[in-house]
C-alpha cells in the first residue's frame, strides 16, 4: 500500500469510521428497533433451531478482509431475528427474561458511547455517585436503613450470591480473607431449600467450600423451606464438628415463585448466629408494591439481598444488585491496594468499586436502572407488577376453566399447571408433548419443570410488561389444542 491510499484511508477510520457512514448506521439503529417493536408481536416467539444453517453462515467470514459495516450490521440483525427465541415477545411465558424497557435501552447505548470506568471514583464521580445514590434507594424499598446500607451492582443474581457467600464467611471467620480455607478448623455449611437457585452451588466451589457444604433443607407442602427441618440439620452438623455460617431464603424462587418464610428463618439465623442472605432476585420487585410488600415479610432482617433489576424491573441483561446493611464488609472483604490505581476523589467517602466488588474495570450497570427508574418512578414499576400480577391471575383462571390443574399457590404471576384429566402415568408424557407442541407453533414459548420430587410440570410465567389479555387467550388455546391432539394421537 502506498502512503496515498494510507492518507486516504486513515487507519483510526477502521474502528472510527467516517462521520457519514456512522450517521448512517444510527438510522439504520433506529429502524431496526422500531421494525422489532411493530413486527414482533406477529412473529414466531421460537425459531426454528437450524445449527447447521448457521455455523454455514458463520463459516466464510474468515475476517481477512473488511466488509461493508451497514452489510455487516444487516447480517447481524438478520440472524438475530432468525436464531433466537424471543424474549421481548408478548407471548414469551418463559423464563424471568423480560422485553427491555426503552430507557434501558438508551441508557446502554449511552454507556456504550461515554465507556466510564467504574473501576475508579477517580474516572467516573458521576456513575459512582449514581450507583450510590440507587444503592441506598434500593435499601430503603426493603426496609433497610439507608444510611448504614452498602451494596454493589453485579453482572446479575450468581455474582450477588457469590459476593454473599463470601461476605458471610469473612463476616463470621474475619481471617478467611488471608488464610482462606486453610486457616479454618471446621468445615463451613451453609442452608438453602431445593428450590434455591443452584448458582449457590458453584458459589460454593468458587468459594473453596465445595459443593457438600451446600446443605439442602427440605420444604414443605407449599415448597417453602421448612423452618423445623432447618434447624434440625444446623443442630446435626453442630454436633458433627461442621461449622453452620450461612442461610437463605430465596423470595422468588424460578420454578414455582415460591418465597420463603424470610422472618422465621430470620429468628434461626439471629439464634445461631448465622449470616441471613435473601435471594429475591425476581420476587424483590414486589417490595415496589404496597399491595404485595407484606408477600417480603422479614427481609429487612437479612444481613444482605439479591436483587436483579434485568429480571422483573425490565432493564437489559445484566444488573444485578448485592446490598448489605453490614456497611463496612464489603471493603473488609474486597480491600485491596495498588500502586497503579488513580487516587480517590477527594473527599469522597465512597470506597473505590474496585475494591468493593468482585469485578475490577466494569460498565456503568446502573444507569439503565437510574433512566428506567427517571422516567416511569416507582409508581410506573408498581403499575407494571400490578398489571403482570393480573395477568398471571387471568391465565390462572383461564386455565382452571379449560380443564387445567394450577399446581402452585402464589400471588405472583408464575402458574404451574397440569391437565386436570389424564391418570398419573401419562402425566409426564402430556406435559411434555404440549410444551414441545407450544413452542414448535410459535405462537407462544413456555417450559417444563419439576416441583420438588413431583410430576413434571407446564410452567407458564408473564414477564413482559407488554403481555396482556388477548395474549393470555391465544396461549391457553395453543395449550387446548395442543392437548387434544396429543388424545387424537394417543
Ligand atoms: C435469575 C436468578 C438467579 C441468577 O441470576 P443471574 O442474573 O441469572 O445471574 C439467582 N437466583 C434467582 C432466584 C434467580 O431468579
Amino acid at each position: 500500500m502506498n502512503i496515498d491510499q494510507r492518507l486516504e484511508a486513515p487507519p483510526q477510520e477502521k474502528l472510527g469510521l467516517d462521520a457519514g457512514t456512522r450517521v448512517e448506521i444510527w438510522m439504520r439503529l433506529a429502524k431496526v428497533l422500531e421494525g422489532y417493536l411493530a413486527e414482533l408481536p406477529q412473529a414466531r416467539v421460537a425459531p426454528e433451531v437450524d445449527l447447521e444453517k448457521i455455523r454455514s453462515l458463520l463459516a466464510p467470514l474468515d475476517f481477512t478482509h473488511p466488509h461493508d459495516p451497514l452489510d455487516a450490521v444487516d447480517f447481524v440483525v438478520r440472524n438475530l431475528w432468525d436464531y433466537q427465541v424471543h424474549t421481548p415477545h408478548p407471548r414469551y411465558f418463559g423464563l424471568f427474561n423480560p422485553a427491555p424497557t426503552t430507557m434501558g435501552i438508551v441508557a446502554d447505548t449511552l454507556v456504550a458511547i461515554f465507556n466510564p470506568q467504574l473501576a475508579s471514583s477517580n474516572h467516573s464521580p458521576f456513575a459512582i455517585e449514581v450507583e450510590q445514590h440507587l444503592i441506598r434507594s434500593f435499601a430503603r424499598q426493603f426496609g433497610y436503613d439507608a444510611a448504614d446500607a452498602d451494596g454493589t451492582f453485579t453482572s446479575g443474581g450468581a455474582e450477588a450470591n457469590h459476593t454473599a457467600l463470601l461476605t458471610g464467611l469473612v463476616h463470621k471467620f474475619p481471617e478467611f480473607a488471608r488464610n482462606g480455607m486453610r486457616g479454618l478448623d471446621r468445615q463451613p455449611t451453609l442452608y438453602v431449600s431445593n428450590q434455591t437457585h443452584h448458582s449457590f452451588i458453584k458459589a460454593a466451589c468458587a468459594c473453596g467450600l465445595g459443593s457438600e457444604a451446600v446443605r439442602q433443607v427440605p420444604v414443605d407442602g407449599a415448597l417453602q423451606m421448612n423452618v423445623e427441618a432447618l434447624a434440625e440439620q444446623i443442630a446435626r452438623d453442630q454436633a458433627a464438628g461442621f461449622a453452620p455460617y450461612l442461610v437463605v431464603a430465596t423470595a422468588g424462587a424460578t420454578n414455582a415463585g415460591v418465597i420463603d418464610p424470610i422472618a422465621r428463618i430470620a429468628e434461626v439465623a439471629d439464634r445461631e448466629r448465622l449470616w441471613l442472605h435473601t435471594d429475591a432476585a425476581w420476587g424483590g420487585a414486589v417490595a415496589l408494591v404496597p399491595e404485595l410488600r407484606h408477600l417480603l415479610k422479614g427481609i429487612e432482617r437479612s444481613d444482605s439481598i439479591t436483587f436483579d433489576a434485568h429480571k422483573w424491573l425490565s432493564v437489559p441483561m445484566g444488573a444485578g444488585l448485592y446490598l448489605t446493611r453490614r456497611p463496612s464488609i464489603l471493603e473488609q472483604v474486597f480491600h485491596i491496594k495498588t500502586d497503579y490505581m488513580p487516587f480517590s476523589v477527594s473527599g469522597a467517602n465512597v470506597a473505590d468499586p474496585y475494591a468493593h466488588s468482585l469485578q475490577w474495570s466494569r460498565r456503568f450497570i446502573g444507569l439503565k436502572v437510574f433512566l428506567s427508574l427517571l422516567v416511569a418512578g416507582w409508581e410506573g414499576f408498581a403499575a407494571v407488577i400490578k398489571h403482570q400480577a393480573t395477568m398471571g391471575e387471568l391465565l390462572r383462571q383461564a386455565l382452571e376453566a379449560s380443564q387445567w390443574k394450577v399446581v402452585n399457590q402464589t400471588e405472583l404471576p408464575v402458574v404451574c399447571f397440569v391437565d386436570r384429566r389424564p391418570p398419573e402415568p401419562e402425566s409426564d408424557a402430556i406435559i411434555d408433548a404440549v410444551a414441545r407442541k407450544i413452542v414448535s407453533s410459535g405462537e407462544a414459548w413456555i417450559s417444563t419443570t419439576r416441583l420438588g420430587e413431583g410430576l413434571l410440570v407446564l410452567r407458564a410465567c408473564i414477564t413482559n410488561y407488554r403481555t396482556d389479555s388477548k395474549d393470555i387467550e391465544t396461549l391457553v388455546r395453543a395449550l387446548d389444542r395442543a392437548r387434544d391432539e396429543f388424545y387424537r394421537r394417543a
